[in-house]
């Protein structure tokens, strides 16, 4: 017997086997905003050493952290249908994700805390196994500016060498758009990205309210990116209920993955398009609106049975009450994934890790190998 990283020892029953098995199994997480990987216990320091002024205590705002949902009137006649009452579990006070995410950013004082918060995300997703980390960086705060953007990704790069060294992961960053913002804006700030270069910062993203800012707003800040050589994703068929926007994304701003792309199930030609082209979805079954949990995680199903590229991640994983483990978990019990699927989506993982070459396969070898001596202890069990 043996206790899991994320619990006590569990009896040895056939479920606690898997479950000790998917707490094992390497994982690559390419889909986490580092803002969002700060814990109640992190931020109730960094506020109180900022002097932040918070409505009620840090841990009472992050078990409430709970967004509302968009005008339920927009998702009536989806395909998988999206629950349009409040979810079961509602808190009195609910604070928005978005919310939190502003005083964690106001929170911040310095390089070292940026380096702090970095360095934690890496221990905590090392604590599950994950042996590769993506995350989405947002522009330096305005109280942050003298830093400026560059002094951002660098604290971030301090963080990630601490975490290669302490627990040999492997870690890129994500510069992402802010999507409320301007195209002139967004252009602004891809010019700033790729003015300095950084083998550290991998490629850019789109995040926020979907439908605040359309795809094709940011495609000259894209064709930038991808002048530059970067790497390109975006958050699409999340918010706005339409498979037309993963579409834009992957032919007007040249993505070569999605951030979560459930609506993509509105148009089966694109999801045979997404299919034949193994195009990499990350999604997320815990979301920060409750009452959406439900729709998510039959959304994810259905993306599975099309044979759809889906990769686990664990989107804001200090916030939610989730890990990728715990992802990985809920994919077994609630959406019904086999091992074996979730097996080869931890290859599908790395596969799609925006790593260069040499480390990509030196990474993909590590995988095999653990996912072997994985496989080799539920069978002797
Ligand atoms: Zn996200």
């Amino acid at each position: 017997m043996r206790g899991t990283s994320e619990g006590p020892e569990a009896p040895d029953t056939p479920d606690a086997r898997v479950a000790r098995y998917l707490a094992r199994i390497p994982k690559a997480d390419l889909h986490c905003h580092l803002i969002g990987t700060v814990s109640a216990a992190t931020f109730a320091d960094l506020a109180g050493r900022a002097g932040l002024d918070l409505p009620a205590p840090p841990e009472i705002i992050w078990r409430d952290i709970n967004s509302l949902p968009p005008d339920p009137a927009l998702y009536r006649d989806t395909r998988v249908p999206v629950p349009q009452g409040p979810g079961p579990d509602e808190p009195e006070r609910p604070y928005s994700l978005f919310q939190a995410s502003e005083w964690v950013s106001a929170a911040l004082r310095d390089a070292d805390d940026i380096t702090r918060i970095t360095y934690e995300a890496f221990a905590a997703a090392h604590r599950g196994a994950t042996r590769h980390l993506e995350l989405h960086i947002d522009d330096v705060p305005p109280h942050l500016a003298s830093l400026g953007f560059h002094g951002l990704v660098d604290a971030c790069v301090d963080g990630i060498r601490l975490a290669e060294r302490d627990f040999g992961m492997t870690g890129r960053l994500i510069a992402s758009i802010d999507r409320s913002r301007s195209a002139a804006e967004a252009l602004a700030f891809v010019r700033t990205v790729v003015d300095r270069p950084n083998d550290y910062l991998a490629g850019i993203g789109l995040a926020n309210l979907e439908l605040a800012g359309p795809p094709e707003r940011f495609a000259d800040a894209y064709r930038l990116a991808g002048a530059a050589g970067l790497h390109r994703t975006a958050h699409s068929s999340e918010h706005a209920p339409v498979a037309v926007n993963t579409a834009t994304c992957l032919d007007l701003l040249g993505c070569d993955r999605v951030d979560h792309g459930y609506y993509v199930l509105e148009d089966d030609a694109l999801v045979e398009r997404c299919r034949a082209e193994r195009v990499p979805f990350t999604v997320i079954s815990t979301t920060s609106r409750r009452s959406w949990r439900p729709w998510r995680r039959a959304s994810i199903a259905a993306m599975a049975e099309a044979g759809l590229n889906v990769i686990l991640a664990s989107d804001d994983p200090g916030m939610f009450p989730t890990s990728l483990t715990r992802e990985y978990r809920i994919a077994a019990d609630a959406i019904g994934l086999s091992v074996a699927r979730l097996r080869e989506m931890s290859l599908a993982g790395i596969d799609a890790a925006w790593l260069p070459p040499g480390e990509k396969a030196a990474a993909r070898a590590r995988f095999e190998r653990e996912l072997d001596a994985c496989d080799a202890e539920l069978r002797t069990a």
